[in-house]
């Protein structure tokens, strides 16, 4: 088929061309006494992106499943009793991994849909007065339904209840694109991967740790060896990687950081509203509706749910076999249900109304009852009537 794929699934996101053109470098010694002038400034560099002054930024050659349970394994204890909203499937697997490493895991289900219940957090952790919770595990943006949760709020609950526990926060879906701030919000483990909003392939697991957290890597008597942190801490104070470090991705990453930070970081979260803001537009338009309820609108994905009638997978296989455009399925017990629209990492309006123009056709293929045209004139009203 000519021209490109359109790739709009949350991840891996597109690529900059700048980004690529940085990665296509010949491979170089990691042990060389100039890895570290690469190596330093991008840990460095990352600190801006987290938002952090007092945190310390971490690359393993992994992706944000292995950062789940790098912030685990690091600074619990076998058997400890942790605590998650399950709300989608990203929530959901950090659970069941929880479990499968050997923790007490508190599993308490929410509508999909909805995100962390800030008040019923509260109301546990005032309860739990002999601090038995050592970590609060919370998704920021869960991937799968389109929800944001408040972690500013998940902080003033931990604070509320004076409860002492970790907070570790998913936001391999968020960080690069929606607002998130590591100081301000009390976070102890931020986990993020390269795919997502910082616009490189996979296979960079982006973390960052408070000292508190850090201090907590002392005392965790857990086992492990490739995943550990002390073993960075030792070598990234040097400016070197326990190990071979994944080098087109270091360079892609300087690159990407640079964009970021020339955009500026509060642009880039005003950027993907807008971008999120239009594509809410069209989808009214459509009658449709987003499986987030209000208030939990993610502004990196949008899960669009399809009539009670219509099978989402048809709008997702008419998208790609008939006008080579990638959506988001539906996961898990969303299958079916929705077809998600990423609007996260290099996106602009009218790559956005190119997503919006091929939906309307998948979707009038399939027999749904819209307007052609009406989604993407809602977001070109919009788009045209916002300041960038
Ligand atoms: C993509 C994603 C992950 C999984 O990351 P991998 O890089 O595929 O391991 C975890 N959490 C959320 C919220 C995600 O969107």
């Amino acid at each position: 088929m000519a021209g490109r794929n359109h790739l709009y699934i949350p991840g891996p996101t597109n690529v900059p061309h700048e980004v690529l053109s940085a990665m296509h470098a010949p491979m170089e010694d990691h042990r060389s006494p100039k890895f570290p002038a690469i190596f330093k400034p991008l840990l460095e560099d990352m600190k801006k992106v987290f938002r952090t002054e007092k945190g310390q930024c971490f690359i393993f050659p992994a992706t944000g499943t292995a950062g789940w349970e790098i912030a685990l394994t690091n600074t619990l204890n076998p058997g400890d009793k942790v605590i998650i909203y399950r709300f989608g499937q990203f929530s959901h697997l950090w659970a069941e991994m929880a479990k499968r490493l050997g923790f007490d895991v508190e599993i308490h289900q929410e509508t999909w849909g909805k995100g962390i219940p800030l008040d019923k957090l509260e109301a546990r952790l005032k309860e739990d007065k002999n601090h038995e919770i050592k970590a609060v595990l919370a998704t920021h943006n869960e991937t799968a339904t389109g929800v944001t949760s408040d972690i500013a709020g998940v902080r003033k609950a931990l604070d509320a209840a004076g409860h002492p526990a970790l907070l570790f926060v998913d936001g391999v879906s968020s960080i690069a694109s929606l607002d998130f701030r590591m100081d301000e919000w009390g976070v102890d483990g931020a986990i993020s991967g390269s795919q997502k909003g910082f616009m490189l392939p996979a296979g960079g697991a982006f973390l960052c740790f408070s000292q508190k957290a850090l201090k907590a890597t002392e005392t965790s008597q857990y086992p492990r060896c490739f995943l550990d942190l002390r073993d960075q801490m030792n070598q990234n104070k040097d400016g070197y990687t326990p190990y071979t470090p994944a080098l087109p991705i270091l360079y892609g990453l300087r690159k990407a950081l640079d964009l970021l930070l020339e955009e500026g970081m509060d642009n880039v979260y005003a950027r993907h509203h807008r971008l999120a803001e239009g594509t809410r537009r069209a989808i009214a338009a459509w009658g449709m509706k987003l499986c987030a309820h209000p208030g939990f609108e993610s502004n990196t994905v949008s899960a669009v749910v399809v009539p009670e009638d219509k099978d989402a997978r048809e709008v997702i296989s008419t998208a790609f076999n008939k006008y080579n455009l990638s959506l988001g399925a539906g996961l898990s017990e969303l299958s079916g249900k929705v077809f998600r629209i990423g609007h996260v990492g290099d996106m602009n309006d009218v790559s956005m109304l190119g997503a919006f123009a091929g939906v309307e056709m998948a979707m009038l293929d399939c027999g749904f009852d819209i307007k052609p045209g009406s989604g993407v004139a809602a977001a070109v009203e919009y788009y045209r009537s916002t300041e960038k």
